[in-house]
């Protein structure tokens, strides 16, 4: 409650300068750093020259102590600022109290979680993961079952447009169409298949009695900024409907707020049978989400699927806060007029094409002859984070309580990179 707030809110300024966890500093440096790392991790991410100690809000600071405005946030994860005090303070204090216990017992937080979570969006049941993947994985056993429970015998396929991105387990791997012509990762899981981005002819004509589900994202993410057209998504509800398959829409980058409303869905005309979610509920803490409608909530049973961490009471605790913070009607109308600001802003400069997306979650496409990995790295240079999602793109997820001052100087400075 607030009396926790206004005792946290001083620690907060009382422990500045340290770093949110008020941690020592490890004084490698950043070559230190990037030697071991060279030399002990696999080489999955090429990293931006840069190692980050502390965050407060929209801002980071690297291990020189310079400053850093965050435009990433982590790609959508620290939403509600990094080091949200009341985050942190949920954290530390469950942490006091109890770490972990196994998921053969109840947990308030995680029972409460599940409420929440449930009630502000299909109102069916949930189950917790560690990551976004596993929300998906959770998602296609669903779409699996359901598809058996209804009398398809044989094999149940998934549909989703070309460019989704749903993880990179084998399963959300099969059903991320990019990735998953990998062949060197082959053999893939079989009962996948893919349409072009918003065709919904295509869509229509792809699902058949085999169909289990479509998932789709509401605006895909990692593809650059680029959303889902009602159209497409209509087709894809009516398709489903026909055949007794499930819409699963993976909010986990558009959902907790970033476009405006709590869930992406809410601005479209379809109700999904299943969301996922993960990224910005833990507020920096691993827990993702598969949240069902009442229809398709007692598809899966005892048996059926589990996980030794997820909905862990630290977790839980977190994102019983950031949802505190999500969840509320003036927080998420600050985000379609902040997000209608940027995106007014950034499409006033020279070099910009055009801007995709909705709310804090925008796609920035550069005129022909600009690269964006280059402006991306100049950017970096000049104090501002962001990610370049293709050659032609960079990407902004501010976090959802970045302000007004904030959103200018990311304008200010996106247009010096892109004219210098
Ligand atoms: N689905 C979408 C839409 C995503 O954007 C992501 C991550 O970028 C994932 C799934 C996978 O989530 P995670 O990286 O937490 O496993």
């Amino acid at each position: 409650g607030f009396r926790r707030r206004a005792r946290v809110g001083v620690a907060w300024v009382g422990v500045a300068g340290l770093g949110c966890a008020g941690a020592p500093m490890s004084g490698l440096g950043l070559e230190g750093t990037q030697e071991l790392d060279e030399r002990y991790l696999m080489r999955t991410y090429k990293r931006a020259p840069v190692d980050f100690v502390r965050g407060e809000g929209a801002l980071l600071w690297d291990a020189d102590g310079r400053e850093y405005l965050d435009f990433l946030t982590g790609i959508s994860v620290s939403s509600v600022g990094h080091c949200n005090p009341s985050v942190v303070a949920a954290i530390s204090d469950q942490a006091g109290r109890l770490l972990h216990v196994s998921n053969l017992f109840y947990t308030e937080q995680m029972a409460r979680l599940a409420q929440r979570l449930s009630d502000s969006s299909l109102g069916g049941r949930v189950f917790f993961s560690n990551s976004g993947t596993e929300a998906v994985e959770c998602a296609i056993k669903i779409a699996r079952k359901h598809a058996h429970l209804r009398g398809l015998v044989g094999a149940p396929e998934i549909v989703s447009f070309e460019g989704d991105f749903h993880g990179r387990s084998y399963g959300a791997l099969a059903a991320t169409p990019g990735m998953a012509r990998n062949e060197a990762l082959g053999p893939m899981l079989p009962g996948f298949r893919s349409v072009p981005r918003n065709d919904a002819e295509a869509l229509r004509a792809a699902v058949g009695p085999s169909t289990a589900a479509v998932m789709l994202e509401p605006i895909q993410g990692e593809a650059g900024i680029f959303p889902t057209s009602e159209e497409a998504l209509l087709a894809a509800r009516e398709a489903c409907d026909e055949v007794g398959a499930l819409l699963v829409l993976d909010e986990i980058q558009t959902g907790l707020g970033r476009t405006g409303s709590l869930w992406a869905y809410e601005q479209t005309p379809v109700r999904p049978d299943v969301i996922t979610s993960a990224k910005a509920l833990g507020g920096g803490l691993p827990i993702g989400a598969c949240i069902t409608s009442p229809a398709a909530a007692e598809v899966l049973e005892p048996g059926d699927h589990g996980s030794t961490f997820a909905g862990a009471p630290v977790a839980t605790a977190a994102a019983l806060a950031v949802l505190d913070v999500i969840d509320e009607p003036v927080l998420l109308r600050g985000v379609r007029e902040k997000g209608a600001a940027l995106r007014e802003g950034l499409a006033a400069l020279d070099g910009v094409r055009e801007v995709r997306g909705r709310g804090l979650m925008i796609g920035v496409g550069l005129d022909d002859g600009i690269e964006a990995a280059a402006v991306g790295a100049d950017l970096l240079g000049r104090g501002l984070v962001v990610n370049v999602p293709r050659p032609d793109t960079i990407r902004l997820l501010p976090p959802l309580v970045v302000d007004s001052a904030q959103i200018e100087r990311a304008v200010g400075l996106i247009g010096e990179s892109l004219v210098g």
